[in-house]
């Protein structure tokens, strides 16, 4: 059963919040996953545990945009996205994800996507659209993503330049029209 509007936007506040220390230098994701009304684990997007972050130029990825289109190379970043960080701070504590919802700020990448379809989390909650921008793939992301409950959260983002990474930084764009993560 879904959460009601009030509860949806009490937890986008509070992925707001967590949000707050992501260090990644492109877009800033917040993301929890909940169970039975009760927030199990949180996440925001950075690099690992005792490297060096993001926004002091420890992803060689994300310090050099330009070399990778928006989506491509995450392979070789060293950033760890909200909803993994979520999920993989559940599997350091030993905490079961079996059957959670997430809410996260930003809809999931493929690759969150499918990590959370594989850790049997079935609903997302989710406030920025985020487009698959490689035209090709756009099929099987919306396949993904079809075996989720996939609600849009509507709620004010009080930070939401900042979490687009600035637009005197880089642009929320890219020349496909299409949000960069
Ligand atoms: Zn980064
Ligand atoms: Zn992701």
């Amino acid at each position: 059963m879904l959460l009601s509007p009030e509860k949806q936007q009490y937890y986008m506040g509070i992925a707001f919040a967590v949000r707050k220390r992501a260090n990644c230098v492109g877009r800033k994701v917040g993301a929890l996953l909940v169970v039975e009304n009760r927030i199990i684990s949180t996440g925001y997007n950075g690099t690992p545990e005792g490297l060096t972050n993001c926004n002091d130029g420890g992803c060689h990825r994300c310090a050099n945009r330009a070399a990778y289109q928006s989506s491509v190379g995450y392979d070789v970043c060293i950033c760890v996205h909200a909803e993994q960080n979520a999920l993989l701070s559940a599997a350091r504590f030993g905490i079961a994800v079996s059957g959670a919802a997430t809410f996260t700020t930003l809809k999931p990448c493929f690759g969150c996507a499918k990590e959370l379809f594989q850790a049997n989390v079935r609903t997302l909650y989710y406030l920025d659209e985020w487009v698959y921008p490689r035209q090709e793939l756009q099929e099987q992301y919306a396949d993904l993503l079809r075996r989720f409950d996939v609600i849009n959260v509507a709620t004010v983002d009080p930070e939401a330049e900042w979490a687009r990474g600035g637009a005197s930084t880089r642009p929320s764009v890219d020349d496909l029209g299409h949000q960069q993560l």
